[in-house]
């Protein structure tokens, strides 16, 4: 099966001027197609900023990453605009919509920039807010959609461009349980139905379980790659031990909370 992430030996280092934070030490991760992989951690461990370079929202400070098979010219802005057009779909957690814009006109807009003709636009837009059951809602604002709703708009719009691969930061994170089961069944659905690759960013062990990869970072380093619970791999390590127990062992000047040493950006 073909990968669509190779990455090798990928550094990210914040420069603040007096410290220099590790927020990423040497990661290796390689992910196949139609995979369904959970990155979990401790808030600051580097979970977003591992996203953000899958993503190609940032560049790493070493290291390489092959996207699809093409290689990923990290400095060349360009060609990272390029990759999140035609490659990449994001969910946030704040749903990231135009409040001023309808639900139609929200999935319409990355086909714009894609320069896919109107009449086009407008009948992809609609069969995506369709396949997220929002059918009824394409012509309503943002602020007249329950969290639910508009993070299922969010998807449509990551997914009207057909990306290689969905990445999905705490895409529950602003959500009551009951529509974080929505949100996540709707992900396993279109990874099952349509093989699509997700990458997944949770705090929750239980929406991690219904991943079929469980990938975690500690103090920027995977620590912890194994088959999700509810596909043959064993129970999800609670993350505060576990944390705990690598920092005795590796760090011994790390806090008893087991927290990464360089701290301090903002929860999750
Ligand atoms: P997580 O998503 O797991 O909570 P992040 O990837 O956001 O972790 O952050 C990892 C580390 O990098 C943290 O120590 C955080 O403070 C730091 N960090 C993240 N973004 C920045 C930034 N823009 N500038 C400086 N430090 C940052
Ligand atoms: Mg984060």
């Amino acid at each position: 099966m073909k990968n669509i992430v190779e990455i090798e030996g990928l550094q990210k280092i914040y420069d603040m001027g007096e410290i220099r934070v590790h927020a990423l030490r040497r990661v290796d991760l390689t992910i196949a197609e139609g995979e369904f992989t959970a990155i979990m951690g401790a808030s600051g461990s580097g979970k977003s900023t591992l996203l953000n370079v899958l993503g190609c929202l940032d560049a790493s400070t070493a290291g390489t990453y092959r996207l699809d098979g093409q290689q990923v010219n990290q400095n060349e802005e360009e060609e990272l605009a390029r990759h999140r057009r035609t490659k990449l779909g994001f969910v946030f957690q704040n749903f990231n919509l135009l409040n001023s814009s309808t639900s139609l006109e929200n999935v319409e807009l990355p086909m714009v920039y894609l320069g896919i003709p109107r009449r086009e636009r407008h009948q992809r837009a609609m069969a995506a807010l369709e396949r997220v059951g929002l059918a009824e809602r394409v012509g309503h604002m943002p602020w007249q959609l329950s969290g639910g709703q508009q993070q299922r708009v969010a998807l449509a719009r990551a997914l009207v461009t057909r990306p290689r691969l969905l990445l999905a930061d705490e895409p529950t994170g602003n959500l009551d349980s009951h529509t974080s089961e929505e949100v996540l069944g709707l992900l396993a659905e279109l990874h099952r139905d349509d093989q699509l690759t997700v990458v997944l960013v949770t705090h929750d062990p239980d929406i991690a379980a219904c991943t079929r990869r469980v990938v975690i970072l500690h103090d920027g380093r995977i620590v912890y790659d194994k088959p999700g619970p509810n596909h043959g791999g064993p129970p999800i390590p609670h993350i505060r031990e576990l944390a705990a127990s690598l920092s005795a062992e590796q760090v011994p000047q790390a806090d008893p909370a087991g927290q990464p040493t360089a701290q301090g950006g903002p929860a999750s």
